[in-house]
């Protein structure tokens, strides 16, 4: 085996407490219990958790660890820490020991009120509890500051609202897991104990040289563009996509995939995406929570190693007006206990009537809260990609693909299906190549919600954002829909006869759901209106799809969501809108005022000087005379558009919280943006480049 083989298998999870650290530290006892909790949800007592917490902490010493958090999902998209060393109290000796207990490792107290909790908790009730989750592994990050051993946690309010994204997310889990063992119940299954949905996130984002990000205000404060003209160059030639990885990209990314394996994230995947500078790293799916963690120590990762290596990487869904922008697909199926994945269609689905219900229920569940969903990919950065012909549109359907799309027309049109199409074989015509085998469904680029092979693949989930939402809302509409069909299906007489009459009517009454055809056409736009589905354009109109009463008694039903948990998600959603596109309004004028339109008079002084000299030696200034006037007129309209600007911003910032303001925002602050953007761009384009104060958008995509 070479170094770099032996290396992988030895270095992977190397920083994380995984099963093989347990089973080597602890007691077996205690082992045993800890497992249990994992497995089963049993509680741990404290006298076993004082003994985990002791082994932990030396395990991480060893690692170099000098402190512990509890790593924790607050509603800001991101995860948050706060550091506590291992040191205990001065001994009489005037020496310290290091020391964990179990009550510290169980529960944090951190002080909550600066983490958005949408009026759950006023200022003056700050108290929040960390809880360990003890079924996502504790790891030691190693950065700058040293070594830190991370427990991830989920964060509560005094009186046990979630204040986080995962504290939902385990209990959709939980939620889908009963209804599920419930349903294979009903086709004799008594074997399997559990079901867990799998995920895994494939991440995009781009990579910017770092001195020339700092030149930039706007990267800086709002992560993406406020200004800047296309480059002659776009992505028109597609020679980016999947090609060679640039020297310098490719460094980075070996140290990336090296930290993440010690992390004991499965990162497989790697290539560049279509746009210049644009990435893609897929890990292989786990379980949902720990894909949830992994995601986000992937986004840290990325953003770390990318400092170190003189560069930025930028996770906003939309760094650089009309290039691509940054997705997250996340890949959601269900698997059992004992590794079966109940999203395989096997090779004749039209005989797999577990799995057709199964795909029923889904197609049930999609239709029927698809406002949910769009609402779960709503962040104010996917606001400018979602909808935008590079990214899914905002109506949310479902791509099935040739073959089960003809096997559910048989189930509408017949009642029952009877084939299913084959894939065949793919011949390449030349003679020496195998002939290897198709898939037996082509796939679609376009759809928000694609069945591919043995898995969803929800495709509208920003890039920077969290993939907690997205995945408690699947989980949770799933798991109704499994609920409703186990208690039709417990009650009936003839099961195999209840069990096709429930298919034929799921396929029937929600195949308006299904759509095979190309997502980014307006004939789709107006064929979803047809069929009344659901098409909400933006954030704020996303948001109350989640206090409605249906969305309320779903949630309130699986307990996941209390209304009041739900009422202030939608507060802090709509603060979030609010002041992310306050902060770009006012760094747009920041950078107009101070450093565009002042380049923009520069140069037009230096037009009127040549101008002037060209004239006096008698040449035609027409040229020179046409650029300056139309400079001139660039410099009023940005002008008056910072008034206009500044106004709408300081009149949104008067208005009421929540979504009255954030309305404000959308209608008349949005607008007077791109109003300023429109003449500084134009005027880019003819400005001299050494008068240009800022980095192109040439200069930062394709000079990594
Ligand atoms: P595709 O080519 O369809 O994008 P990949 O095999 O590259 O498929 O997988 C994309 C992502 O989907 C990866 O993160 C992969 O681990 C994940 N994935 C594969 N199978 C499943 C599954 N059964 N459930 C959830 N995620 C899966
Ligand atoms: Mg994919």
């Amino acid at each position: 085996m070479s170094e770099l083989y032996r290396n992988i298998t030895e270095i992977f999870g190397e920083d994380v407490f995984n099963d093989t650290a347990m089973r080597e530290r602890l007691p077996k006892k205690v082992y045993q219990s800890l497992r249990r909790a994992i497995e089963e949800g049993s509680e741990l007592s404290l006298e076993t958790a004082d003994v985990i917490a002791h082994e932990m902490k030396e395990w991480a010493i060893e690692r170099g660890a000098t402190h512990y958090t509890h790593w924790f999902q607050p509603l800001t998209g991101a995860t948050a820490e706060k550091h506590d060393s291992f040191i205990s109290a001065p001994l009489p000796s005037g020496k310290v020991l290091m020391s964990l207990s179990g009550k510290e490792l169980i529960k944090g107290e951190p002080d909550a009120s600066s983490f958005p909790s949408g009026g759950l908790r006023a200022t003056f009730e700050a108290r929040g509890y960390t809880i360990w989750d003890c079924t996502s592994p504790a790891f030691v990050r190693h950065d700058e500051g040293g070594a830190t051993l991370c427990i991830p946690t989920a964060f509560c309010s005094y009186t046990g609202e979630a204040l986080d994204q995962k504290t939902p997310l385990l209990r959709s889990m939980e939620a889908v897991n009963k209804q599920a063992v419930r349903l294979l119940r009903l086709f004799g299954d008594d074997r399997t104990m559990s079901v867990t949905p799998s995920v895994g996130a494939e991440q995009e984002y781009f990579i910017i040289d770092r001195e020339k990000y700092l030149k930039r205000m706007d990267l800086v404060f709002t992560g993406r563009t406020l200004f800047g003209a296309m480059p002659p160059k776009g992505q028109e030639l597609d020679d980016h996509y999947f090609g060679t990885l640039r020297p310098r990209i490719a460094a980075y990314m070996k140290d990336v995939n090296e930290e993440l394996w010690r992390l004991g994230v499965p990162a497989k995947t790697q290539h560049n995406e279509v746009a210049p500078a644009q990435h893609e790293l897929a890990p292989i799916y786990e379980k949902a929570n720990v894909a949830v963690d992994h995601n986000q120590i992937v986004m840290q990762t990325l953003k770390r190693v990318a400092t170190r290596h003189g560069l930025r990487c930028l996770l906003h869904e939309k760094p650089f007006a009309r290039v691509n922008g940054s997705g997250k697909h996340d890949n959601w199926s269900l698997t059992t206990d004992l590794g079966v994945n109940l999203l395989e269609p096997g090779r004749t689905p039209h005989e797999n009537i577990q799995f057709l219900l199964i795909l029923c229920c889904i197609l049930k569940a999609v239709d029927e809260h698809a406002d949910l969903l769009r609402e779960s990919a709503a962040d104010v950065g996917n606001e400018v990609r979602l909808g935008g012909n590079e990214a899914p549109p905002v109506i949310i359907s479902v791509f099935l693909g040739t073959q089960l799309g003809d096997v559910l027309n048989q189930l509408i049109s017949t009642g029952s299906a009877t084939s299913s199409i084959g894939g065949g074989k793919l011949r390449t015509g030349v003679s020496y190549m195998t002939d290897v085998s198709r898939d037996a469904t082509d796939r679609n680029r376009t759809s928000p919600f694609a069945f591919t092979g043995n898995k969803f693949e929800f495709r509208m989930v920003g890039s920077r954002d969290s993939i907690a939402g997205a995945n408690t809302v699947l989980n949770t509409i799933v798991a109704e829909a499994f609920k409703e069909a186990c208690d039709r299906l417990e009650s009936s007489e003839d099961f195999a006869a209840a069990v096709h009459d429930l298919i034929k009517e799921y396929a029937t009454r929600h195949s308006r759901i299904v759509f095979n055809g190309n997502g980014y056409s307006e004939e789709w736009v107006r064929e979803a209106e047809r069929r009344g589905l659901p098409n909400i354009t933006n954030m704020v109109d996303a948001i109350p799809a989640i206090t409605t009463e249906k969305s309320v008694e779903l949630f309130e039903k699986f307990n996941v969501f209390s209304r009041i948990e739900l009422e202030s998600r939608a507060e802090v959603k709509y603060e979030a809108y609010s002041k992310a596109i306050n902060i770009e309004a006012r760094t747009m004028l920041h950078m107009a005022k101070r450093e565009l339109i002042p380049a923009m008079i520069r140069y037009s002084g230096e037009l009127a000087k040549t101008v002037t000299s060209v004239r006096g030696c008698g040449f035609d200034a027409e040229v020179s005379e046409k650029l300056l006037s139309d400079l001139l007129k660039y410099i009023r309209e940005a002008q008056e558009a910072c008034t206009v600007l500044e106004r709408e911003t300081d009149a949104a910032e008067e208005e009421p919280f929540g979504r009255t303001q954030a309305a404000a925002f959308r209608d008349h602050v949005v607008p007077a943006m791109d109003a300023l953007r429109s003449p500084v761009d134009s005027a880019e384009q003819i400005v001299d480049r050494s008068f240009w104060p800022v980095p192109a958008y040439a200069d930062l995509l394709f000079e990594v």
